[in-house]
């Protein structure tokens, strides 16, 4: 029998070359990109340092753990057999709603502040941080705004309470509550894209209307009202229908929650207007033309999510890189690790920078901004998605075994990573779309025309591949070439946002490799790339 020594003598569980807790963590301070495409697009920088350093914390990073721990649970019935169809969330759910709410993401943008869109697609990338589940439903709040103007009478009673900065949970009529959120239900089985196919119908029922259909995707279904689309006599008809109505619940039946990929936090549901009271919003026979104010700004903060996303990946990716070490070497001075995770920080560089500066265009009101903000929002939340998974999927190699390990966010942030690209136009009707808007408002394309203009004579490759772009591209490709046009254009765009407003080093990286010819299909895969101001970006 060999001597062992005693068994607390052993050194198997001393822990070594395992990175430390992350503690709080300063997503303001700490990010340099987002500090300068924040203050570049006009937003407040003042209010997101005090919410970046909030959201940050361990105690909100506990309660991102926990809402997606306890999922919400479906309560179709109270214990005397009486409906409720009502979802009951874990309180940390509550306090990140809260969190967000009381600081102003649904309210921000229309409270008359300078920058205000931008600071609330700021406020949604550093959300997206911590816990994107929760983005939805104060998403649709802030998107819902606009598309109310559409009812004087309507805009008066909800607009405040959805613009309050107070989140109130409770299931109660609205004139109980002093602050209220607004979710939407437009998609059906038989289409979700082709919303001309939705099928509910809507009958007149005095000064209201009644809602009869199911609706297939319906993301917030606790919300206080729905922003909803129904066949009426006039045509496809867009209605605020109530979750709550004075006399007591209204005829909304929840039918399930998704069992889907992406955060547990959320509760996607199927739900059921069983004869709904509803009010009409907008004319009838104008449902698409009233609800397109919705999902364009909602399209924003689907652009902006995944910046979100990929930084918090990057984040944890290099925070792993610079605390192990492998053949006695860390990992970040690893030159092959080096030149993958500069890599994934361009694209994550690049979206943020785009879609801050798209948000920037959302804060003015003239008639070009209006027109260049629709093709701006739709090439960043492009560009932006199609990279975020394989972003994601790299910064979790980057961990080894751990990045694969729920005690890491790696596997929640890759579960979530190709959402935002299929909700508010999947990415082939975003690329039509973009055709559809260069086709009818050439004043977007002038305004493009001038955007990509301002960076030109500053980088040889840019100009270049500018050039390369135009003789490729005469005109609008066919349909079958949507995709091939639409990525670069919105890579060329990201540059020139890049070259105007991120250090020389980061957007000559990022042209050298995206618009020449220096780099093959896979991360990493890039050559000529002064690496370490690309990975100053990423802190630490
Ligand atoms: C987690 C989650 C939450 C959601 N929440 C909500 C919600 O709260 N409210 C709501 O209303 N909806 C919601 N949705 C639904 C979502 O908006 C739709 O799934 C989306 O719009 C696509 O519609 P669809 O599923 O019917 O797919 P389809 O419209 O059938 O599209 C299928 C595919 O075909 C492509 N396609 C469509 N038309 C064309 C064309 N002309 N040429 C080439 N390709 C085309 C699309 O890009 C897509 O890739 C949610 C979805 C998810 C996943």
């Amino acid at each position: 029998m060999p001597h062992l020594p005693p068994w607390s003598d052993l050194p198997t569980h001393e822990v070594t070359n395992q990175p430390p807790a992350r503690g709080d963590l300063d997503l303001w301070d700490s990010d340099a990109a987002l500090r300068d495409h924040a203050a570049a697009a006009g937003a407040d920088v003042a209010h997101l340092a005090g919410y970046g350093a909030r959201i940050g914390t361990e105690e909100m990073q506990e309660a991102g753990r926990a809402a997606n721990r306890h999922p919400p649970e479906l309560m179709l019935f109270d214990a005397g057999g009486r409906r409720l169809d009502e979802v009951r969330f874990h309180p940390a759910y509550h306090r990140l709603m809260e969190a967000g709410l009381g600081a102003g993401y649904a309210a921000v943008a229309w409270e008359g502040a300078k920058g205000g869109h931008a600071t609330h697609a700021a406020m949604v990338y550093l959300t997206s941080q911590i816990e994107p589940g929760v983005c939805c439903p104060m998403t649709m709040t802030y998107a819902a705004v606009p598309a109310m103007r559409a009812d004087p009478a309507l805009f008066e009673a909800w607009v405040p309470k959805l613009t309050a900065r107070i989140y109130d949970g409770s299931a109660r009529p609205l004139a109980r509550k002093p602050g209220a959120t607004m979710g939407m239900a437009m998609t059906e089985k038989q289409g979700g894209s082709d919303v001309r196919a939705n099928a509910t119908v809507a009958e007149r029922d005095g000064d209201a209307w009644r809602l009869q259909g199911h609706k297939w995707f319906c993301s917030a279904p606790m919300s206080d009202g729905f922003l909803t689309l129904a066949q009426a006599e006039g045509g496809l008809t867009c209605f605020l229908v109530p979750r709550w109505l004075e006399e007591g619940r209204n005829r909304i039946a929840i039918q399930r929650l998704k069992d889907k990929l992406g955060n547990r936090a959320n509760a996607s549901a199927e739900i059921e207007y069983e004869g709904a009271r509803a009010f009409r919003l907008g004319e009838e026979g104008a449902g698409v033309r009233t609800i397109i104010e919705m999902v364009h700004h909602t399209r924003l903060d689907t652009a902006m999510a995944p910046a979100g996303l990929m930084r918090a990946a990057l984040d944890h990716a290099w925070h792993w890189a610079r605390h192990r070490t492998a053949f006695q070497k860390q990992l970040s001075d690893q030159p092959l690790m080096r030149s993958v995770l500069a890599d994934l920080a361009l694209d994550w560089e690049g979206a943020l920078a785009l879609g801050l500066h798209v948000a920037g265009v959302f804060d003015r009101r003239g008639e070009a901004d209006r027109a260049f903000a629709r093709l701006g929002v739709a090439l960043a939340k492009f560009l932006g998605n199609k990279l975020c998974p394989n972003v994601i999927y790299e910064a979790m190699e980057a961990l080894g075994g751990m990045g694969y390990v729920e005690d890491t966010p790696l596997p929640l942030l890759y579960r979530e990573a190709p959402l935002n690209s299929i909700w508010e136009g999947s990415g082939n009707v975003i690329c039509l779309d973009i055709l559809r808007t260069l086709r009818r408002a050439p004043l977007a394309g002038e305004v493009l025309a001038e955007e990509l203009g301002r960076a030109s004579g500053q980088d040889r490759v840019f100009d270049a591949a500018l050039k390369a772009h135009m003789q490729r591209f005469p005109r609008l490709p066919e349909e079958a070439q949507a995709r091939w046009y639409v990525e670069s254009l919105a890579t060329l765009l990201t540059a020139s946002v890049l070259i105007r407003n991120a250090p020389q080093a980061v957007a000559e990286a990022y042209v050298g490799t995206r618009l020449g010819d220096g780099r093959g299909r896979v991360a990493g895969a890039i050559a000529g790339v002064e690496t370490e101001p690309v990975l100053a970006r990423l802190g630490g």
